[in-house]
């Protein structure tokens, strides 16, 4: 059993105090001292990402702890300049210069060592980062070169790792038909003559060509109506199923991802907030800022007065408040609040609150749930 461990107990969430690495390997890997369950695809401990520029210093990741459970498809969710993006990019060690990345990103590999990403050659991590570890971003229109078939980067991908031709190909004709993708006509498409929905899809089958046991996919389906997001929200169901992915998808969308995920992660000001069993999140938050996000979510069984955006701003990452990130907008806020960060603590299940008032936060910010609406 895995999850955000900030504590430690019974279930197996564990504290990891020496954060020191091992030294570097022939290979350019670095292999953390600790070790990692089996059953764990990657551990994420301290993570931090700062810009430093002449307003100071931007930390636009927070010491984020987390660990990834192997086949789970873990939900990222927060606001629009939370540090969803910075996450992901973290995690594949893909922060642009000058960005300054912090912490580690441990990597248990099926087969073979775990190491840490942070600490890879540049050679080895152009390797793992399609290999080992794959991404999806938003909007495929900007991720396909316009004036290369479809097929065209395939093959390029296919080559540039060493592949079989053969091998993978038969496997890109695979991903593109469990994709509901006519395959040979996706394959000597451009881009431009797909629809968003195609090259989306065209897309996961991309990344997912040479095998990737971890699929990072950020904010996939924002470029896409309704439909098609739901419909991709179940192709991707069925691809962890039938080929065991891992899956990180972060977005703003709480009910989308809510639909899909095992586990759900909120981010606030560049930190973990609250995480937990999707279910568990979703029917009983422990954060009054996830309770209010929850309240954000459109809710015909709800009156529109009880339906409220989150008052105020998302903070300054050069300015982050003091304490609780979220105390200037939160309802509940007390000196204590302003004064010293609240750790995590577990509630009675595999769920994780970093927050002085939970309690209170039940009692008092409330949120209504419509069958089927929100929730897996
Ligand atoms: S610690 Fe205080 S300010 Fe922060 S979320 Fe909890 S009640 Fe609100």
């Amino acid at each position: 059993m895995v999850g955000c461990y900030q504590c430690d107990d019974e279930w197996g969430w564990t504290i990891v105090t020496d954060r020191s690495r091992g030294a570097p390997t022939e290979t350019g890997m670095t292999v953390s001292e600790s070790s990692l369950d089996e059953d764990t695809i990657v551990r994420m401990d301290d993570l931090t990402v700062t810009f430093a520029g002449e307003g100071g210093v931007a930390r636009v990741l927070q010491e984020v702890s987390i660990e990834i459970e192997r086949e789970e498809i873990l939900g990222v969710v927060g606001e629009s300049g939370s540090g969803k993006s910075m996450f992901a990019s973290a995690l594949l060690d893909a922060v642009i210069e000058p960005g300054r990345t912090t912490g580690s990103v441990e990597f248990n590999p099926r087969s073979g060592e775990p190491f840490d990403v942070l600490g890879l050659s540049s050679d080895r991590l152009q390797r793992v980062r399609w290999e080992s570890i794959a991404m999806v971003f938003q909007g495929a229109m900007a991720s396909f070169n316009p004036t290369m078939r479809i097929r065209d980067h395939f093959e390029e991908t296919i080559r540039a790792h060493g592949k079989n031709h053969g091998e993978r190909m038969a496997h890109a004709h695979e991903l593109l038909s469990a994709l509901h993708l006519d395959a040979d006509r996706v394959l000597e498409s451009y881009p431009h003559e797909l629809s968003g929905g195609m090259r989306q899809r065209a897309l996961i089958a991309l990344a997912l060509v040479l095998e990737p046991e971890l699929l990072v996919m950020d904010e996939p389906t924002a470029a896409l109506d309704l439909l098609m997001q739901r419909s991709i929200i179940d192709l991707l169901a069925s691809l962890q199923d039938r080929f065991d992915l891992t899956i990180v998808f972060i977005t703003h969308d709480l009910p989308l991802v809510a639909g899909l995920s095992d586990r759900l992660a909120v981010l606030y000001a560049f930190e973990i907030v609250e995480c937990g069993p999707t279910a568990t999140v979703i029917e009983d938050a422990g954060h009054p800022y996830t309770r209010a996000l929850l309240r954000t979510v459109p809710n015909v069984d709800v009156p529109v007065t009880e339906m409220a955006p989150i008052e105020g701003q998302s903070p300054d990452p050069t300015d982050t408040p003091a304490g609780c990130s979220f105390h200037p907008r939160c309802p509940l806020a007390d000196e204590g609040c302003e004064s010293a960060d609240p750790p995590f603590e577990r509630l009675e299940t595999e769920h994780e609150v970093a927050c002085y008032h939970t309690e209170r936060a039940r009692e008092s910010v409330e949120y209504t749930l419509r069958d089927g609406e929100v929730g897996p």
